[in-house]
């Protein structure tokens, strides 16, 4: 299954991780959709950048949290482009805070977006996998969900959870050809970790084996590789990106 004239559908492809994806798969030939909830600006743009690689590509403003929306771009989606081929699960928040301090909204909110946002459009995407026996999934995950981080318990749950979710739909879709995996990331320089304190970040960067903070095109490319043709073979994975960061 080449890149070439399918379609992928990306949660969270305005910035960071998401936009970087959402480029590296239309730079080897792939129709893009992909949803966002504030940067309108920058998603105008993305579609410009792939519309000018040939790729057709489509922008919904909308929370993956919310069910009957996202079944409703992926309706949109599959319309417009025919099939669904590729299915990143990205869309991802943080709420961190010790436990004492961390509100209800703040566990419900990063459990709807990285867990339940991934659950919705799953769902929706896979009646044109199954049909079409062939499809990947990729579901970004966190080594903050292998070992636990102190002051996440609400991400960390959300992207143990995410890994939990891989591996029982690798199991439910393996028998048609679609494969599930996840890329569980460690420290990776986009706005989500742009604003952490230095101190905070120096302490992290010393635990890193390879001795710096990875960046959104390696992740890209190793993403592109989970979703392509050469890793067929490879479903229910947890593939740790992450510099030797959880060794
Ligand atoms: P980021 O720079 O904060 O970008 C997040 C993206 O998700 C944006 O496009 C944002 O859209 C979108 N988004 C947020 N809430 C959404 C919602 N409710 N519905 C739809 N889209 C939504 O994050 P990132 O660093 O690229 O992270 C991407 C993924 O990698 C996340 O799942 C994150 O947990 C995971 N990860 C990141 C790191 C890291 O070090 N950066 C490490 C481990 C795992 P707007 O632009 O409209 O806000």
């Amino acid at each position: 299954m080449s890149f070439q004239g399918r379609t992928a559908i990306i949660s969270g492809g305005t910035r960071g991780i998401g936009r970087a994806i959402s480029l590296e798969l239309a730079r080897r030939g792939c129709n893009i959709a992909f949803n966002y909830v504030r940067s309108r600006d920058s998603a105008a743009s993305l579609v410009s950048e792939i519309s000018k690689m040939g790729c057709g590509a489509l922008a919904f403003e909308l929370n993956v949290a919310h069910h009957s929306a996202v079944a409703g771009m992926v309706r949109e989606v599959k319309e417009r482009f025919g099939s669904i081929d590729f299915l990143v699960n990205n869309a991802g928040i943080v709420r961190d805070t010790l436990l004492l301090r961390m509100k209800e909204q703040d566990w419900d909110d990063v459990i709807d977006i990285n867990l339940k946002g991934a659950f919705n459009l799953s769902k929706a995407a896979a009646a044109a996998m199954l049909k079409a026996r062939s499809g990947s999934i990729l579901n970004i995950t966190s080594v903050s969900g292998i070992h636990g981080m102190s002051g996440q318990v609400n991400y960390s749950a959300s992207k143990a959870g995410l890994i939990g979710l891989t591996k029982a739909l690798a199991r439910e879709f393996a028998g048609r050809n679609i494969t599930v995996n996840a890329l569980a990331l460690g420290f990776i320089e986009t706005e989500m970790t742009g604003n952490l304190p230095e101190d905070y970040k120096s302490e992290i960067l010393r635990q890193v084996p390879l001795g710096r903070f990875g960046n959104a095109e390696e992740i890209a490319s190793i993403a592109a590789f989970l979703l392509s043709a050469d890793a067929r073979y490879i479903t229910g994975q947890v593939v740790q990106a992450d510099g030797g960061l959880a060794i």
